[in-house]
């Protein structure tokens, strides 16, 4: 259907009413409740000379604010972009200054960066929330936000509760400018019209054919495939705990609007305390466990983990990084009733183009990402290809190369970026990912690496994945993460860094990785360490290490 965002929330609403559709410090927010308040929010932005056309920043941990925020944002027709509220003043400044802020929405605690970013920005309206309570603009920040402050509960009051009559071309006004997690570089601000985020929520809340969409004056529904009832969690029954962020482009999608369009309720949580986090799960009887591996990692390393009763889990969905053969068979043992699904995205298609099916009677192939999402495809080329267009032929199965995508969901461009946009994205719509991968005979693909991410040990290449792999698999290797030392004759010598979970040395590590690998990718040196550094979406930051050697 073609329809802006803001359809998502106003059917859930009239599909789901009353129900919660978020649990917050103790209090039920309804999905009536929830859509009423966005549509105020809309009013109270276009009030103040704010929509189509404009940038709004949502500088927020996941509170009830960013929902609200979000998709009152997009009612009123103005663009979203989401900010990480953890950003150092001068990274927050560049990017709201790139995507053209005029507006900010932000919350008490982590207001103080977007005070030292104020003036190199075009931002002429802060909205504050507050973390225990109303907060009071000219009282926070030494009262920075004293002439463009306005408390959050303010900004829609006396707006109607229904939304705003607003024009939107759903193909070309953008609904996102979301930024890249910057994992292996400096951001970039990825353009995403309202098509391509309702097209991609709906390909997740079908991904398997557990559902199929519909629309109508009221808004976007999913109802459940009449000839596929075998789906997990039926619609309307879920209850998940998240901790996914909502800055991010796996969390609008797939941990707000694809949880809301199926009528889920959502215990939200800002920041992972794992005890409160699995006492929600066994409290609230979640039917769905989701997020990146280092979710998972953390909970199943809590000591009060094994003697909780979470029967209640039917699925558990990986995402963002690579999820090892190791957990993959944890959550196995961990969650017997439940399907282990994993899917696969960037930013840069909004947040997915391949998943595992979800319903029961959907082929799953563990160790895969699942093959690619309604209306997608995903070819494998050369990775010195010079260009893949539709006449670029895909490599034969099992052949590994550069993962490539096409579909309604990928990037209109990067915004400001011309030269980046036509590095990755060819005339015909194929976006290269670079990440490394092979498809199977069915169309499943496999993700090996990232392209950034390979080592060469003289001309060789070196997949530090592999490597991790077998380090995981050691029993006391806790956490792992492989890169290259560069070397003046070697080129880059494969260096790992552990996280020790029991008692082992140095040389007994790279004698049991070395006796699985051929000669070129052997480990050259371990060096233990208490942590290995994530980033907020839960993806190794690979770079820190390569710039610790
Ligand atoms: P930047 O491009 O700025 O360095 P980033 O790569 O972290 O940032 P994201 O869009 O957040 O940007 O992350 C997308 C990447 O995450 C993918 O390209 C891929 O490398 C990795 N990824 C996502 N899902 C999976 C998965 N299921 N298995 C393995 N890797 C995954």
């Amino acid at each position: 259907p073609d329809v802006p965002v803001g359809a998502i929330l106003t059917g859930a609403a009239h599909r789901w009413g009353d129900r919660t559709a978020l649990h917050y410090m103790g209090r039920d927010i309804s999905y009536t409740e929830l859509a009423a308040e966005a549509a105020r929010f809309a009013g109270g932005l276009l009030a103040r000379g704010i929509g189509r056309g404009d940038v709004v920043a949502l500088h927020l941990p996941n509170v009830p604010e960013f929902a609200i925020a979000y998709y009152g944002t997009l009612l009123a027709g103005a663009t979203f972009s989401p900010c990480n509220p953890l950003l150092p003043p001068d990274d927050l400044a560049f990017q709201l200054a790139d995507c053209g802020a005029v507006a900010v929405v932000t919350l008490d605690l982590v207001a103080a960066s977007v005070a030292a970013a104020l003036d190199r920005t075009k931002v002429r309206t802060v909205v504050l929330a507050g973390a225990l309570g109303p907060a009071d603009p000219a009282q926070v920040c030494d009262g920075a936000f004293a002439a463009c402050g306005v408390a959050f509960g303010e900004i829609g009051a006396g707006q109607p509760a229904e939304p705003p009559a607003v024009e939107i071309d759903t193909r070309r006004d953008l609904a996102h400018i979301a930024y890249t997690g910057g994992t292996t570089g400096r951001s970039k601000g990825v353009m995403l019209p309202h098509r391509n985020v309702v097209v991609n929520v709906l390909q997740f809340a079908c991904a398997g054919a557990g559902a199929v969409p519909a629309a109508d004056e009221h808004g976007l529904r999913v109802e459940t495939a009449p000839d596929d009832p075998d789906y997990p969690v039926p619609l309307g029954e879920g209850v998940l705990v998240n901790v996914a962020p909502w800055f991010h482009a796996m969390g609008t999608v797939g941990y707000l609007s694809n949880l809301l369009i199926a009528g889920t309720k959502v215990i939200v949580h800002p920041r992972l305390d794992v005890p409160a986090f699995l006492d929600d799960m066994e409290r609230f009887g979640a039917t769905a466990l989701g997020g990146a591996p280092a979710l998972f990692s953390a909970l199943l390393a809590d000591p009060s983990f094994a003697g909780r009763d979470l029967s209640s889990v039917q699925a558990v969905r990986s995402g963002a990084a690579p999820l090892s053969h190791e957990m993959i068979a944890r959550l196995r043992e961990a969650f017997p009733a439940a399907v282990v699904v994993e899917a696969y995205g960037l930013t840069e298609v909004t947040m997915g183009a391949t998943a595992n099916p979800a319903a029961l009677s959907g082929v799953r192939k563990i160790g895969t990402v699942g093959p690619p999402v309604a209306d997608t495809r995903v070819k494998v080329v050369a990775v010195d290809e010079p260009a893949v267009t539709d006449a670029t032929p895909g490599l034969p199965a099992g052949q590994e190369g550069e993962v490539c995508i096409k579909g309604p969901q990928v990037m209109t461009g990067y915004l400001n970026r011309p030269e980046e946009t036509a590095a990755v994205l060819g005339a015909d719509g194929w976006l290269r990912t670079g990440d490394i991968g092979a498809l199977d005979e069915d169309g499943y693909l496999a993700i090996v690496d990232r392209k950034k991410d390979m080592l060469l040990y003289k001309g060789y290449n070196v997949y530090p994945r592999e490597l991790e792999e077998k380090l995981f698999a050691h029993p006391a290797v806790a956490n792992a993460a492989v890169v290259g030392r560069p070397d003046a004759t070697a080129g880059e010598l494969p260096t790992a860094f552990v996280v020790r979970s029991g008692e082992v040395g140095e040389d007994e590590l790279i004698e049991y990785v070395n006796a699985q690998v051929v000669h070129y990718k052997r480990l050259r040196e371990v060096r233990f360490v208490d942590e290995i550094p994530v980033s907020a979406a839960g993806k190794i930051l690979k770079r820190e290490l390569r710039d610790r050697l």
